[in-house]
């Protein structure tokens, strides 16, 4: 048996107004004449109180980040080639936002030092030379994209991430204040990633003790915050960026499962965003998670969350079958879902049976 041994990410500071901390964090990394490069979520874009909190220095550069969509490959490279013509090289990059600009900014750290397009990087271990320094600062919380050893991303052909040694931030402030009020939908769409990940990694054929460890932790707590608690304060926030980090951690080891597998089909067809895709899964997922799905639903019904249906009622043949192919493509997730036979369980027909349900 020969157990994996993964890298993780170097630094991690957490509390209540550590972001004001980042300036010092990032002054030894700096490196003459190459700016640091903060990548910002769009929803601040115009919040000039927290852009005045960034540190800008000398010629460092702030770029308003589109998450309008998920990460494209072709995004990626667009921002790693301009900074690379406008600077040469640069100091790091700062991914300030959700899921989507912290992996983005991961993928563009990435591409600042190694060849071609980042699409050539989608897959497991091809990353061949370190990034520059990166640093996550996450603003909503349930990804788990801050500890993850990945940066997803959408490219011409398919969706995966860069999964490699090189791919985790190098520094992540974890600062509660940040997440505050982010809106209720959203929220529970990603907090619910976060669960789903808890879910998927406890109940899956991977687990070991270090995935369970962290799996439970954050299940307990976005328990506590979503069925427990009646209203959402700043130790919600606490718990549910901790909870991420956790999830993360404990998925780091074992794998997600069938939510994931299926959801990544939809949102390569349909684009539907990570957090919700999981939702619309994982709703008529009783007969994998039984005890999982029934919470989910008094979660849902507790915050009054529309969980969309119907998504696939107009779909083509084709449609379906890229659907069922990328969902297919997903085998670690179905192995730790359904065991090493998984492809005698979840066969083309239940899976396409499964996605008309949707
Ligand atoms: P997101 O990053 O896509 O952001 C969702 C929306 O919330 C955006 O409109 C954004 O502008 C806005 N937003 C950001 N911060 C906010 C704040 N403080 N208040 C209000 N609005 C705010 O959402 P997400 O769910 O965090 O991330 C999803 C992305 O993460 C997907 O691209 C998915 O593929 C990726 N992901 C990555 C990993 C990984 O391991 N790398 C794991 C899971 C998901
Ligand atoms: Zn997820």
């Amino acid at each position: 048996m020969k157990f994996r041994n993964f890298k993780m990410v170097d630094y991690v500071v957490y509390g209540r107004g550590c972001f004001d901390q980042l300036d010092e964090i990032i002054a030894p990394k700096r490196m003459s004449g190459a700016p640091m490069v903060f990548l910002l979520d769009h929803h601040f874009q115009n919040d000039e109180v927290f852009k005045a909190r960034i540190p800008l220095r000398d010629n460092d550069e702030l770029i308003i980040a589109d998450v309008t969509y998920e990460p494209k490959t072709s995004y990626v490279d667009e921002i790693a080639i301009g900074l690379k013509n406008k600077f040469g090289q640069v100091s790091g990059i700062v991914g300030i936002g959700g899921g989507s600009v912290m992996d983005l900014a991961k993928a563009t750290a990435i591409m600042m030092t190694n060849d071609g397009l980042a699409q050539d990087y989608q897959g497991y271990d091809l990353v061949r030379k370190r990034a520059v320094y990166k640093v996550g600062i996450p603003t909503i919380s349930g990804t788990g994209a801050e500890v993850s050893r990945t940066c997803v991303l959408t490219g011409p052909t398919k969706k995966l991430g860069m999964n490699s040694d090189f791919t985790p931030f190098d520094q992540i402030i974890l600062d509660p204040a940040l997440i505050k009020g982010v809106p209720k939908n959203q929220n529970f769409y990603t907090g619910m990633d976060c669960y789903i990940h808890c879910v998927e990694s406890l109940d899956g054929t991977f687990l070991n003790m270090f995935s369970e460890s962290y799996g439970q932790k954050a299940l307990q707590m976005c328990q506590d915050i979503y069925l427990k608690k009646d209203i959402w304060d700043d130790n919600s926030d606490e718990q549910l960026m901790m909870a991420s980090y956790a999830g993360g951690m404990s998925i780091a080891y074992s794998q997600v499962g069938v939510a994931h597998a299926v959801s990544y089909g939809l949102s390569y067809l349909l684009g539907t965003k990570h957090g919700l895709g999981n939702c619309i899964v994982f709703n008529h997922l009783q007969e994998f998670y039984p005890k999982g799905v029934e919470e989910f639903h008094r979660m849902v019904d507790k915050h009054q969350i529309e969980i969309p249906k119907g998504v696939c009622a107009n779909l083509s043949e084709k449609d379906f079958e890229t659907m069922i192919d990328v969902s297919m493509g997903m085998k670690l997730l179905w192995e730790n879902a359904l065991g090493t036979n998984w492809e005698e369980k979840m066969t083309r027909t239940r899976l396409r049976m499964l996605f008309e349900k949707l």
